[in-house]
């Protein structure tokens, strides 16, 4: 649920889905490598993935530990007697509570944020954002993140103080109605204060891609380029938005460095996730999951209430327990969620590969896409099961090869 609430400033964000790992690179090789380079390349794909799960898992510890010191040393109690004190309206002081409890979040998650965020992706040449481009980046996350927040906290406030512990039932039905409705105006309104998007203009490419739709009967309407160049040095592509709003989107990238052959098998990729309903399956199985989650949640937080000496489940001082028994909750179900995104990925690569008949642009898109985006090609299957939400490089281009 913290993934529904939050907005992150880089990468593309819910509801998009990508065609690489997003994150895993340095400028395209003109001419094949030496060996031992390829496996300099390939160590250093693999130590930039390490470092990435390390602060991933890093960050989550932080989260659980922080959280649960908040409760124990009666931070959480004292900062809701600053909100109650600051107004007698309990829904202002929610907000006042919320705002610092996110400010402390943002505070203690910086160091993390930068280390990933900044200093990992000058390190292994990804990236072409300055230090004040990535702050601002980060802030206009923050900045859209507010007012998609600020009307969820207090409507599932409102439930908490009225539905007692039936809460988790109208707050997982709004969740739904917000999931759609994000899904649905993610691309016209929120990317483009991220990205800027251009229909593809490319008019050998555009005529390829346009052909495509047409061989599998597909009308997308947009078919943009965005400006992903301005940040990173990695390639992405991914299929958004869902009724009108529903559209295929390449990074420019992807276009600069990827041949015509290629960027179609990317791009029929992203078709099969739109042709095999992909978004939908996600919405629906993200619903039942939210459902099972708040009611999970509910009871366990109800029953953990009296360890820290809390008497009811509106407290203010007592949200900090809720949100960590969320967070364990989204722990626990993420390497599901990953197992299904999994499950799409193969079966749209399968689609590419029906579509295009060139098993060959695939690969050579494949192998491109991991030495640019620095990609572990292939990890452990116990990172892979529990992290990744595409199945490796190495088991996709095996796919292909056994198509
Ligand atoms: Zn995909």
């Amino acid at each position: 649920m913290r993934d529904v609430v939050r907005v992150p400033s880089n990468g593309l964000f819910f509801p998009v889905d990508s065609v690489s790992q997003p994150r895993a690179s340095e400028s395209l090789p003109a001419s094949p490598k030496e060996p031992h380079q390829e496996s300099q390349k390939e160590s250093q794909a693999k130590r930039y993935s390490r470092i990435k799960i390390s602060v991933r898992v890093a960050g989550t510890f932080l989260f659980f530990a922080v959280s649960f010191l908040v409760l124990l040393l009666g931070i959480s109690s004292w900062l809701g007697g600053i909100a109650t004190q600051v107004s007698n309206n309990p829904y202002v002081a929610l907000l006042v509570f919320a705002a610092l409890f996110g400010l402390g979040e943002i505070i203690l998650g910086l160091p993390l944020s930068f280390f990933s965020g900044f200093y990992l992706e000058h390190r292994f040449k990804l990236s072409n954002q300055t230090f004040w481009k990535w702050a601002w980046e980060g802030m206009k996350g923050i900045f859209v993140g507010i007012p998609l927040t600020v009307p969820l906290l207090l409507t599932f406030y409102f439930c908490l103080r009225n539905f007692a512990e039936y809460w988790w039932l109208p707050v997982g039905t709004i969740l739904f109605f917000f999931s759609v409705v994000l899904a649905r105006i993610a691309p016209i309104l929120i990317f483009p204060l991220f990205y800027k998007f251009k229909p593809v203009e490319d008019a050998s490419l555009k005529s390829r891609i346009l052909h495509l739709c047409a061989k599998v009967g597909v009308n997308v309407e947009g078919i943009f380029v965005f400006d992903m160049s301005k940040n990173t040095k990695k390639a992405n592509a991914a299929f958004t938005g869902i009724g009108k709003s529903k559209r295929i989107i390449l990074g420019d990238t992807l276009v600069a460095n990827f041949t015509d052959d290629e960027i179609e098998s990317v791009f029929a990729h992203e078709l099969g996730h739109y042709k095999l309903k992909h978004l939908w399956t996600m919405i629906a199985v993200g619903t039942v999951s939210t459902f099972l989650g708040l009611y999970v949640t509910a009871n366990l937080y109800a029953a953990s209430l009296p360890w820290f000496a809390f008497s009811a489940v509106d407290e203010l001082a007592a949200l900090p327990l809720l949100t960590m028994w969320l967070g364990l909750y989204s722990l626990v179900t993420s390497p599901l969620s990953n197992m299904l995104s999994r499950a799409h990925e193969r079966s749209a690569d399968l689609y590419a590969l029906r579509t295009t008949g060139n098993k060959d642009s695939f690969i050579n898109a494949m192998r491109k896409l991991a030495k640019i985006n620095l990609a572990d090609t292939s990890p452990h299957p116990l990172i892979e099961f529990l992290f990744h939400s595409h199945p490796s490089i190495e088991k996709r281009i095996h796919a292909a090869e056994r198509y």
